[in-house]
């Protein structure tokens, strides 16, 4: 019988024959515990060996792989206390001399006798050839039993276990494995033109050459995004398949909130909110995400979900990652809901009253959180917004009927999952200022319909952005130019530079540079501190004084980056803007340009990376935030963006994002037949199993029959 993946996951290696308890030791310490886990450990490149050049033909200046044996090695120090590792090797054809600067763990790793690849230039050095700090991959005892592909595993800096000791280990594990059962069935094979499973796992480990290797991988990445796709895709219609609450859409107080707002909806606002809308009426509960850029008016949007909910005699949640954006809602809603009466009607005892609104976080004081459990129990509190405070300690509500999450990439699934739980299937409405381009979205949020708010409210003036190198000239006229906001009414941020350490002295810093900037350049400036360590009230003191213009300059760390909204402040100057990630970088920026002014964003930087330096020209080079979305992906990758938070991303071992944008689109496209034909996959344990094993218990609802 051919054995699933789970199966396969089951035998230890200790079961494996002929492989020493020291050894299994050092796998165990690589967590490779598992017949699973070592078929899984990928190598992580591969060298030709048809395409090895002999030492003898190599030309000075030549790039080559050589294949040799060490038959020399030495170290010293030089005169200026540089490690210096000399080696000599030999390939059958000619010697080599070898030379590493600073890496004198060499020696060890290449003792005599050593066989090893060689990647590196061939230079000519007091008229003699050599290579100097070349790639090196010890592949030691090829034999000729191996192919002419040799397969180079990952280093572990934990344990010591060198590719040829891996060898045999993976060859033990390919028998004990044995025929691996095939989830995808001959038609979409040969559709997807993907070689079976054994074939895959088999030929990654031992490919015969280049293109067995590639056919391989192909279909090893496309498993892993299928699992994702499937669990994803099966989630989404578990939810459309259950039972919600049809709201009203069309009543009073909705038509009153925004028959009150001070402005008009922008284009994409109105189709958003159609959108919800629809999915508020109908029966089976929303599960949305309204992305949109940093200042694109996501807020009113959620509000007037929220007040679906409360016009149907329901009431909303806001949940929110941060203290400061969720006081930050509770400041925006309260303004905007300001004189908003909810009519008289069957869901009303009371007659008109003011809709009501209450804040929960961790700072709430035990007096005021029983008042609130109180309200929420008897339906008096309407709108309840708050930080993961709304999670835990008993928070009970009368009705919940529409969820609305705000940053969700913040929080996990299982976060995701709890708030839902305290109603009876509410409705969902996720939003994010991070845009994600739409493969990674397809990962992350692909079990989400979604809404997007591209169009910025109208009178937005765009912002300036200038790179400030470290010339003082250049700095004092960025502060000159800020002066001369403040003299002209306006206010501005100063970021400070990113610490490495604790909070705290990321905080020491910010004061610093706050008594700094106060005793010197900035003196006759009234400054504001803002940072993470300063209690809650005092944080609250200096927001109020900002948003009152008591305060000309707030100087802070990225506790601002998100949900400050002081459509007055018009400078941002960010220090060491080159240690700061692009979506936090754009997430800074976004707390000027609020208002109609023109505004302007220096980037204080020196950047000594390229990563750095390819962050702070996106910068100056865009304003929009898909833009530098598909940028900080290009840069940095998905695992980083997104962190191993987001369900499945962890998963990912040779897929990535968004290289492989076909692969998503493609499993996605399978998923779904594969689910048309056997919604809970009884015919395809093999594949069930791997979902179940990815989602773990989040899976719970996905396959209830
Ligand atoms: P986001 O949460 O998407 O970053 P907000 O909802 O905080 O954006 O809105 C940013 C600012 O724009 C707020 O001051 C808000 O009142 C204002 N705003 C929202 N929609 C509009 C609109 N259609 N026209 C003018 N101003 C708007
Ligand atoms: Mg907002």
């Amino acid at each position: 019988m051919a054995r699933t993946l789970r199966e396969v996951a089951a035998i230890p290696t200790g079961d494996l024959p002929r492989v020493s308890g020291k050894l299994l030791e050092r796998l165990d310490i690589m967590g490779l515990r598992s017949v699973l886990d070592v078929l899984q450990h990928y190598p992580r490149r591969y060298h030709d060996r048809t395409k090895k050049a002999d030492i003898a033909d190599l030309a000075p200046g030549d790039e080559a792989t050589i294949f040799a044996e060490v038959k020399r090695i030495s170290s010293r120090r030089t005169r200026n206390g540089r490690s210096l590792v000399e080696a000599s090797v030999f390939d059958g054809t000619s010697y080599l001399p070898i030379t590493f600067f600073n890496q004198a763990w060499r020696e060890k790793q290449l003792a005599v006798g050593t066989e090893a690849a060689f990647f590196g230039k061939l230079e000519i050095f007091n008229g003699a050839r050599k290579m100097t700090n070349p790639v090196v991959d010890v592949v030691d005892h090829l034999g000729d039993k191996t192919g002419v592909i040799v397969p180079i595993y990952p280093q572990s800096g934990k344990a010591d276990v060198s590719t040829w000791q891996l060898r045999p280990v993976v060859a033990a594990v390919l028998d004990a494995a044995g025929p691996l059962a095939e989830p995808l069935d001959a038609g979409i094979r040969r559709e997807l033109k993907l070689v079976d499973r054994t074939a895959a796992y088999r030929r990654v480990h031992q490919p015969d050459d280049d293109a067995q290797r590639y056919q391989a991988e192909r279909r090893l990445r496309f498993d892993e995004f299928l699992r994702m796709q499937v669990g994803l895709v099966a989630r989404k219609r578990a939810l459309a398949a259950s039972p919600g609450i049809r709201h009203v859409v069309d009543g009073e107080l909705v038509a009153r909130f925004h028959a009150a707002l001070p402005f008009a909806l922008t284009g994409d606002q109105r189709r958003a909110i159609a959108e919800i809308d629809a999915d508020l009426a109908a029966p089976a509960p929303m599960h949305r995400l309204l992305q949109g850029d940093v200042g694109s008016g996501k807020t009113v949007v959620a509000l007037s979900a929220l007040l679906v909910a409360v016009q149907g005699g329901y009431q909303g949640a806001l949940m929110a990652p941060t203290e400061v954006l969720a006081e930050q809602h509770h400041l925006g809603s309260v303004r905007m809901l300001d004189g908003l009466e909810v009519p008289a009607g069957e869901s009303s005892l009371f007659g008109e009253r003011p809709v009501r609104v209450a804040l929960l976080t961790n700072k709430t004081t035990a007096a005021e959180r029983r008042r609130i459990s109180a309200g929420l129990l008897d339906g008096s509190i309407d709108i309840l917004i708050g930080t993961h405070a709304l999670l835990y300690g008993g928070v009970e509500f009368h009705r919940l009927g529409v969820v609305v999450i705000d940053e969700q990439h913040r929080f996990g699934v299982e976060q995701r999952a709890l708030l839902r739980a305290k109603g009876d299937d509410p409705d969902l409405l996720v939003m994010t200022a991070t845009p994600i381009p739409r493969t990674a979205g397809m990962l992350i949020y692909g079990d989400l319909d979604k809404s997007e708010l591209r169009e910025l409210p109208p009178g937005r003036t765009p912002i300036t952005t200038e790179l400030v190198g470290p010339d003082p000239m250049a700095r004092s006229r960025a502060y000159d130019l800020l002066k001369a906001e403040v003299a002209a009414g306006h206010q501005a941020y100063i970021v400070c530079p990113l610490v490495e350490g604790s909070e705290k002295t990321q905080a020491k810093a910010a004061t610093e540079e706050f008594e700094d900037l106060g005793g010197g350049e900035l003196h006759d400036l009234r400054l504001g501190l803002l940072h993470g360590q300063m209690a809650g009230k005092d944080k609250e003191a200096v927001m109020a004084a900002f948003r009152a213009g008591t305060i000309d300059v707030l100087v802070a760390t990225t506790v601002i980056e998100v949900g400050v909204d002081v459509p007055n402040a018009t400078v941002m100057i960010i220090e060491d803007a080159d240690h700061f990630g692009l979506s936090q970088l754009h997430q800074l920026r976004g707390r000027v340009g609020r208002g109609g002014d023109r505004s302007w964003c220096f980037l204080f930087a020196e950047p000594t990376t390229p990563d750095g330096q390819a962050r702070v020209d996106a910068m100056v080079e865009s304003t929009d935030g898909f833009h530098l979305a598909e940028q900080d992906l290009a840069i940095r990758g998905a695992g980083e963006v997104f962190g191993e938070r987001q369900a499945g991303m962890g998963d990912l071992k040779l897929g990535k994002i968004p290289r492989d944008e076909k692969y998503v689109l493609a499993a996605r496209k399978t998923a779904e037949q594969i689910l048309d034909a056997d919604p809970l996959l009884e015919r395809n344990p093999a594949l069930r199993e791997e979902v179940e094993d990815l989602l773990g218990d989040s899976v719970d609802f996905l396959f209830k029959s």
